[in-house]
């Protein structure tokens, strides 16, 4: 019987974060209001989309017989992954034999920006302690708005306390969370995604507690208005509530674990949360030497909308070097980061030329090619070669990009 193992990919446990269809080098990911799923007839099994998936969701194979793989149709409507076939089980997956050839037609075929591996000092990181269908829960400790009350752009610093649950987690890791009720067809709500913004050793010293950077949805990206499912319902617990929680997720967006280390971090809006943890971490770490090392370029519409203004106005310009970017002050001028990064080339350019430093970037997906853009230029400014500074980079885990 001719079989093959078909790459699928398990909804019960995917966070629809979307990494797998911006990876997939053949774009064989597709997704609905529901499910990611994976085109049987476009996938060859490069294997490229496994290691950026934060959940593992990814990696799921089904030994099929040619001829009657499982269509999108049918993926489509899973709530969860279908049976192992036993007399079909035991084929060896493709993707783990790939080696040689295969190998180099990956690479060839490898656009990502940012590293899909850890930084080698990094501490191992707890993944998948608890799914959808054991959730962790949490108590709502805290729920404070960051934007002026003035502005539109309602985003609250949210605590969530675990008692005596285990949830250990390092800075630059997500958690999802599961809305409660049902969506439009009657299924229940899957997990929203949510990058934690405090350090490892919890929102506060000592505590078995995160905080999370919420911002509430109110409009679609078209301008047209929506209620965020999950944003809403956070944005409105009150202390003392419970939610459930799922995670922790991801292994390769983590800080070094050498105190000293330069870090370069590039963000907008709430995309700030991970930078704040690694913030948080350094300045509580409180290294000797550890001056003029951390480099932040922070984006929002204005002021007021920055999330976390005010803290970051009080720490020291010697901790950290703080560069802000506002597009929608009235009377001035729309600055995005990449601007602010232009400003600052010949600095950027010395950070580029030390082979300590590590780059973050979180936020908007539109940031992206402006960042990309800008380190360009600031790394030919320092007389380096773009390209293959960039390529080491992501080989050492030193470049790394979260963006939605
Ligand atoms: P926002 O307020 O919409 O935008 C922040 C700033 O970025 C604004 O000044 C905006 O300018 C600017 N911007 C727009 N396009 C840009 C571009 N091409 N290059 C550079 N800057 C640009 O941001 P937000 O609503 O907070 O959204 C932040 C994003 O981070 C979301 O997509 C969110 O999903 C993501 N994120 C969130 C978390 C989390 O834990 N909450 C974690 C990771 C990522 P204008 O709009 O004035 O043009």
């Amino acid at each position: 019987m001719d079989t093959f193992q078909q790459h699928v990919i398990d909804p019960a446990i995917c966070i629809r974060c979307n990494t797998c269809e911006d990876t997939c080098p053949l774009d064989a990911v597709s997704h609905d209001s529901r499910n990611y799923v994976v085109d049987p007839e476009i996938c060859n099994a490069c294997g490229a989309c496994i290691s950026p998936c934060p959940t593992g969701a990814i990696d799921n194979w089904r030994a099929v017989v040619k001829g009657a793989a499982y269509s999108l149709e049918e993926q489509f409507s899973w709530d969860d992954l279908p049976e192992e076939n036993a007399a079909l089980a035991g084929i060896t997956p493709e993707h783990d034999a790939i080696g040689g050839e295969d190998a180099v037609a990956i690479q060839a075929v490898d656009t990502a920006r940012g590293s899909a591996t850890a930084p080698r000092s990094a501490a191992s990181p707890t993944t998948n302690l608890y799914g959808i269908k054991r959730p962790a829960e949490a108590t709502i400790a805290g729920n404070f708005r960051l934007t002026g009350a003035e502005t539109a752009s309602d985003v609250r610093h949210i605590v969530l306390d675990f008692g005596s649950l285990p949830f250990p987690v390092l800075e630059g890791q997500s958690i999802g969370v599961i809305p409660p009720g049902t969506d439009a067809a009657g299924r229940p709500h899957h997990a929203r995604q949510y990058s934690i913004a405090s350090p490892r050793n919890g929102e506060r010293p000592g505590y078995n507690n995160l905080s999370l950077t919420v911002k509430r949805v109110a409009a679609g990206q078209d301008g047209n208005a929506v209620d965020g499912v999950c944003s809403n319902y956070l944005c409105d617990l009150e202390k003392g509530a419970t939610v459930k929680v799922i995670g922790p997720f991801g292994a390769s967006f983590l800080m070094p674990d050498t105190p000293l280390s330069p870090l370069l971090m590039i963000c907008t809006g709430t995309g700030s949360a991970p930078m704040r943890a690694m913030t948080e971490r350094r300045r509580r770490l409180n290294h000797p030497g550890d001056e003029n090392r951390l480099m932040l370029f922070f984006g929002a519409r204005t002021p007021e909308e920055l999330p976390y203004f005010g803290p970051l106005k009080k720490l020291p310009n010697r901790f950290i070097d703080v560069n802000l970017a506002f597009s929608r002050v009235p009377g001035s001028p729309k600055r995005y980061v990449q601007d602010a990064l232009m400003e600052r080339i010949s600095d950027v350019a010395q950070l580029l030329a030390d082979p300590g430093t590590h780059i973050y970037v979180c936020g908007l997906r539109g940031m992206e090619d402006g960042v990309i853009a800008a380190l360009s230029a600031a790394a030919d400014a320092g007389a380096l070669d773009w390209p293959n500074l960039h390529a080491e980079m992501k080989r050492e885990g030193r470049i790394h990009f979260e963006t939605y």
